[in-house]
């Protein structure tokens, strides 16, 4: 009797198991909290050096206006890219659009320091317009349909996770980027898994910091690595949770850039931190006072611009051209052959039946 109980708890069990399995397999658009184990690829960071040499010497990096929010698109000569976050996600046109305006089809590197929807909310979108070499992203999870969002582009594009493991370095043509952080696996707070790059191009060199607070800052300082920077992406929009004395005394940076969003309603950046980089005598640039930032290396000096915005009409934004009713041609929008009908279509679309007009040259 006892015997044939345990064998019918062992056969519900065993029910149980295979309906839990088979509820999970065939939801294949779910992804769950520990996805990040399943598109993860232990390959070494080392190895990952796939991008040109820089024949023409020159860095950009651009700082792009996402207002409350971080996205930093690094370019060298030979079109070779990083892009360190994507805004939130109501800037993902604003940030596909600006890197698109770059002449940049391909980006090798991005990196999503850290769950926040102000930092990874846009990439999704640039996973998806984009040709993509590795995803960075540290070991923290999410349960937000923003960053289950981005697993899902990960997924589809068939890439996988590229873990951000402190003391890892690659490089960028002839620019080094290593990773400072995260050093600890368990944070409470999610803004200290921050990933932490410092980029050195010969005599410069540019610490990115995310939202890591001064818990991170501490590792980094007692881990004893060559903080030193002339540029200091300063840590979570300038609030006082990070940029310790210690810290910015370590990296003692020439310029500081601030991405920050005007009059955000978290008062950042906070009178606290600007007095610390003003005790400091950095240069400090906002993007809530200037926009777009780009700080130009040639590995010798640093020059910081106030870009101007992207002409958006310049920019084949959502990739739609124009036929006519009875036109066998697709044409741009102003074309002057679109007299009597213009009905818009995808240009992928166009391309099946039409062919590019002469004229307007698309
Ligand atoms: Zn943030
Ligand atoms: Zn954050």
């Amino acid at each position: 009797m006892f015997k044939k109980s345990k064998k019918i708890i062992s056969l519900i069990f065993f029910i149980a198991l295979t309906l839990l399995f088979t509820a999970c397999s065939t939801s294949n658009t779910d992804i769950s909290n520990n996805e990040f184990e399943k598109y993860k690829k232990e390959d070494q960071l080392n190895t990952l050096d796939n991008t040109k040499s820089n024949n023409d010497n020159i860095i950009k990096v651009h700082f792009i206006d996402v207002g409350q929010a971080d996205s930093i698109l690094i370019q060298d000569s030979n079109n070779n890219t990083i892009l360190i976050d994507a805004g939130n996600n109501d800037d993902s046109d604003l940030v596909v659009n600006y890197i698109k305006s770059q002449d940049i089809d391909t980006i090798n590197y991005i990196v999503g320091t850290h769950p926040h929807e102000d930092h990874i909310g846009g990439l999704d979108s640039v996973i998806d317009n984009f040709d993509i070499g590795k995803v960075i992203l540290p070991k923290a999870t999410s349960t937000t349909k923003t960053y289950k969002d981005v697993l899902l582009s990960i997924k589809n594009k068939k890439l996988s996770i590229t873990p951000a493991i402190a003391g890892k370095s690659f490089f960028l043509g002839d620019a080094k980027c290593e990773i400072l952080a995260p050093n600890n696996s368990e944070y409470d707070d999610l803004n200290n898994y921050s990933v932490v790059i410092k980029l050195t191009y010969k005599n410069n060199s540019f610490l990115f910091t995310g939202d890591c607070e001064d818990v991170s800052e501490e590792e980094m300082l007692s881990l004893g690595y060559n903080l030193k920077s002339d540029l200091l992406k300063v840590g979570h929009h300038g609030s006082n949770s990070s940029t310790s004395l210690s810290f910015l005394k370590s990296v003692s940076p020439k310029y500081a850039i601030i991405s920050v969003g005007k009059n955000n309603k978290y008062n950042h950046p906070t009178q606290e931190t600007l007095d610390k980089l003003n005790s400091q005598n950095v240069n400090i640039y906002r993007t809530d006072e200037l926009g777009n930032i780009i700080a130009t290396s040639d590995g010798d000096n640093i020059v910081i611009n106030k870009a101007s915005p992207i002409n958006s009409t310049s920019i084949d934004t959502t990739q739609y051209v124009y036929i006519t009713k009875t036109g066998k041609r697709y044409h741009k929008k102003n074309c002057s052959f679109l007299k009597s009908t213009t009905i818009p279509i995808s240009l992928k679309e166009a391309q099946k039946s039409y062919t590019p007009c002469s004229k307007c040259d698309i």
